[in-house]
């Protein structure tokens, strides 16, 4: 049989499967996005924001995925006179590199082992180097599965007066991101990962001084526009308007169940995801210690590439998990456990490796992933 999206186990790492009251909002007729109905979405996505955020501030919706949210902070607020740090330890941090050299010739970049911690002390010596105005890093490295520890380093980007511009795209909704804190100016958040809504829209808040340093960037992504818009419960140009009615109603899903609800049973999943790697026998592949809690990623046992691996999960299991990105193609693979995933969709996964490795006779102890898993359920 071939795949069914409607009834696979979807936990790749983004986008995540959707409730299907979000999915229904999408059949909405054709809406006149300048009429009162959808200024009365735009109003309530407005008033939810913080929801998803856990504070408020200044947050704007865009149509366009993840990165388009990192272009508009990066070309609206990486100083065109001044330095800018990146930090670049995974996939994402490289494309942050990327972006914000776009939009700055003086940019110096941080780089760290892939899977690895940041390089806390190395990115202390540029900033004391002085200045710095921008430091731009990626909290949720998607592509390991590493949490990077901003807390760490807020002091010090605090101390230098720059501005911390962070891709939060798979950490809002999903892990903790204590804006205020830690003093971050600038965080991205992707509809389709910790949220569970479609792809396709980025959310962005900023802080009260990110506001007055914006400077016009691109056109389409300027984020003043977008503000001013947002004030009148309006956007700037024609927005994805099945998207944001989406949106709205995935926020409202979020509000029910609450956002510390929602970080706790993500933290839980991922907890049990561990404790079942190290079951079948299989490694992590970032430092444990900063094993992210959205998405765990896990080395290919010896033999199991991707054909024997992630392709027989999904034709005879009908599980979707996400592979390696760049170098770690067929070296990796990724289980995303956020947004709205369950504990049936862990089981289901495991059950299903377990098979597979036992089949190629790799399982060390069957059974046992699966009771690491169920001794963890509520
Ligand atoms: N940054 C991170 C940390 C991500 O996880 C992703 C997507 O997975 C992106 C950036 C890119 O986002 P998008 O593909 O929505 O543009």
């Amino acid at each position: 049989m071939t795949l069914d999206p409607e009834t696979a186990t979807f936990l790749i790492a983004g986008p995540v499967r959707i409730h299907p009251r979000v999915l229904r909002a999408m059949a909405t007729p054709s809406l006149n996005h300048r009429g009162d109905y959808f200024h009365g979405v735009v109003q309530e996505i407005r008033e939810l924001l913080p929801v998803a955020f856990g504070t408020k501030g200044h947050q704007v919706v865009i149509s366009g995925s993840g990165t388009a949210g990192l272009e508009a902070v990066y070309s609206g607020l990486v100083p065109k006179d001044g330095r800018t740090v990146v930090v670049a330890n995974g996939n994402f941090g490289d494309r942050t590199d990327k972006i914000v050299r776009r939009y700055s010739s003086q940019v110096t970049t941080v780089r760290g082992p892939w899977g690895q911690g940041l390089p806390v002390d190395e990115v202390r010596a540029e900033l004391e180097k002085g200045d710095v105005r921008a430091v731009c890093l990626v909290h949720n490295e998607t592509s390991v599965g590493l949490v990077n520890d901003l807390g760490a380093l807020a002091p010090a980007v605090r101390r230098a007066g720059a501005l911390f511009l962070v891709d939060g795209i798979s950490a809002v909704c999903g892990i903790p991101v204590p804006i205020e804190a830690w003093g971050i100016d600038a965080v991205v958040a992707g509809s389709q990962k910790g949220l569970a809504a479609p792809a396709g829209l980025a959310l962005v808040h900023l802080s009260d001084r990110a506001v007055a340093a914006l400077h016009p960037g691109t056109f389409y992504l300027d984020l003043a526009a977008h503000l001013t818009s947002l004030e009148k419960n309006d956007t700037p140009w024609t927005p994805a308007v099945p998207l944001f009615l989406a949106l709205c109603e995935a926020l409202r899903v979020l509000r029910d169940e609450g956002l510390e609800h929602r970080l706790e049973r993500t933290r839980r999943l991922a907890e049990a995801s561990r404790a079942a790697v190290g079951a079948l026998g299989l490694e992590l592949f970032p430092d444990p210690r900063f094993a992210s809690d959205t998405v765990t990623a896990i080395r290919n046992p010896e033999g199991l590439g991707d054909p024997q691996l992630r392709k027989v999960l999904e034709k005879d299991y009908h599980v979707l998990l996400q592979g390696g990105q760049g170098p770690l193609v067929g070296k990796i693979f990724r289980v995303g456990h956020m947004g709205i995933a369950d504990w049936p969709d862990l089981l289901v996964t495991f059950a299903a490796l377990e098979r597979i490795l036992g089949k190629h006779a790799k399982l060390p102890r069957p059974g046992a992933a699966l009771s690491e898993i169920v001794a963890r359920m509520p």
